[in-house]
């Protein structure tokens, strides 16, 4: 019988994330503390774990569900990402046709799973500032400015309704004369993403029992699963991975995947005489032509958030220094696109991970006959993570569908190389990338 022997959870989650604090707080379910049997047990309440016990309610409304979070549900990445609901992306490249039609394929699952989420903010009526006006895709290096053109042509040629923005139509419409050019793809949603995952948790079926802090630490693999947790333990028929970048924590994929930890920081809401001086746009979402860029959003309560750091960090977590560090980081972001907004300073800063491959490609797999994984959206899992969930069950339940044959068709992610190897090919590839890209940070 094959055992994975988890290491001793380490709390990852600092407590200072914005898009937490500015929604009511979350009600607290409790920890496992007896012994259980179930019919399904989802390790991972983010996006991914939730979509799961969603469906499995809905194909078997009979079946028992223990849902299991390490720490408070959904309070992971799920919460502290910057809330684009992804239709389709720039930074995949699509020079080649094949590279066009991969990139199509991934735009079709990513507006299935807005669809499904679109479906639950609605019949549930989640308070998430949900807002359907798309994303704006801006260079402010001239240099960047072909890859945009090049994104354009692309959309063009598939038919994707988008609108180029041009520097000075482009400034009123954002309030900052730091960008030259932009592609706003219509169809991207912009949310509050604590706001819409804890609307999810808190919705879920009647048929599902949640757990927080409750760490799986160890999985005793065989025809019933046994999985332990500090003060408890369950037997499930079938269990469904859904950690994300704790993949390789938890004992999974190692040797595929890795966690990038990204650091962000939101400003206090603008005062009026700040929210006039820059012209009183809408709500606006900007993502930047350079991978290594500024992710920035500025909110319905008019806050800005910046985005702007990635790092290869292996204890997934930062202390209240290290995210200073980071917050300086992310200010000198802020003033380089808000020049005059001199007294705007940021109310929170928090870390969050990401699941990256080296193909870029997902993790969706039957690991043994009655386990399941699903992950590593490569730092694009709202809307993916959300379909996975939903698949994976499929998936287990042979319930077939042509997402679910396209999903399993995708390749698999490729091997990385074992450390010290690892590390130094990817800090170098960071810092390579951090250079190229530093006009847009
Ligand atoms: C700063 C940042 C910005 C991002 N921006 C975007 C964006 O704009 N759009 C987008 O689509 N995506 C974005 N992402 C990525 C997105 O947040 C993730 O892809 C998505 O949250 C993945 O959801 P998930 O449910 O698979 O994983 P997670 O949300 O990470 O959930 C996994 C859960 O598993 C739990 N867990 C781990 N180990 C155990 C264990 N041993 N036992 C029990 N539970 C365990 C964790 O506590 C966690 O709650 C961003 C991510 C970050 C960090």
């Amino acid at each position: 019988m094959a055992v994975t022997e988890i290491k001793p959870y380490q709390t990852v989650n600092d407590q200072t994330c914005g898009w937490i604090h500015t929604i009511p707080p979350a009600p607290r379910f409790p920890c496992l503390e007896e012994n259980k049997q179930v019919d399904w047990v989802i390790i991972g309440a983010g996006f991914t774990g939730l979509s799961a016990a969603y469906r499995i309610a809905e194909l078997n409304p009979d079946d028992s569900i223990i849902l299991l979070d390490a720490e408070q549900a959904g309070k992971g990445a799920s919460s502290r990402n910057s809330g684009y609901i992804v239709d389709i992306t720039l930074n995949d490249g699509g020079s080649t046709l094949a590279d066009e039609q991969t990139q199509l394929a991934k735009s079709q699952l990513n507006r299935a799973g807005m669809d499904l989420l679109r479906q639950r903010v609605e019949q549930y009526n989640i308070p998430c500032d949900w807002d359907e006006s798309g994303k704006f895709h801006c260079a402010s290096d001239r240099r960047n400015i072909p890859k945009l053109k090049n994104f354009e042509g692309f959309l063009e040629r598939a038919g994707l309704e988008h609108q180029v923005w041009r520097k000075d139509k482009l400034n009123e419409r954002l309030g900052t004369s730091y960008y030259q050019h932009a592609v706003q793809t219509k169809s991207g949603i912009l949310v509050n993403p604590a706001g819409l995952i804890n609307g999810l948790v808190q919705n879920l079926p009647e048929s599902v029992e949640l757990y927080e802090q409750s760490p799986v630490l160890q999985i005793e693999q065989g025809e019933v699963i046994r999985l332990t947790t500090a003060k408890g333990s369950i037997s499930a028929d079938r269990v469904i991975v859904a950690v994300n970048a704790l993949m390789p924590r938890n004992g999974f994929k190692a040797n595929r995947v890795f966690p990038l930890t990204l650091t962000a920081s939101m400003s206090r809401p603008l005062n009026p005489a700040e929210y006039e001086s820059i012209g009183k746009p809408q709500p606006w979402g900007v993502l930047s032509a350079s991978s290594m860029g500024a992710t920035v959003r500025f909110t319905n309560d008019h806050r800005i958030m910046v985005r702007n750091t990635v790092e290869w960090w292996p204890s997934l977590t930062m202390n209240p220094d290290e995210l200073t560090i980071r917050r300086q980081r992310n200010l000198s972001g802020l003033r380089r696109r808000f020049p005059d907004l001199t007294n705007l300073d940021f109310e929170y800063s928090w870390s969050g991970n990401v699941c990256i491959s080296r193909n870029s490609k997902p993790v969706f797999e039957k690991a043994t006959n009655n386990l399941f994984l699903a992950g590593c959206y490569n730092a694009g899992g709202i809307a993916m993570g959300s379909l996975f969930g939903k698949l994976i069950v499929d998936y287990a339940l042979n319930h077939e569908s042509n997402e679910l044959t396209q999903v399993l068709n995708q390749e698999k992610p490729t091997i990385i190389p074992p450390r010290p190897f690892f590390d130094i090919g990817l800090q170098t590839r960071l810092a390579f990338n951090r250079f190229m890209g530093r006009a847009e940070a």
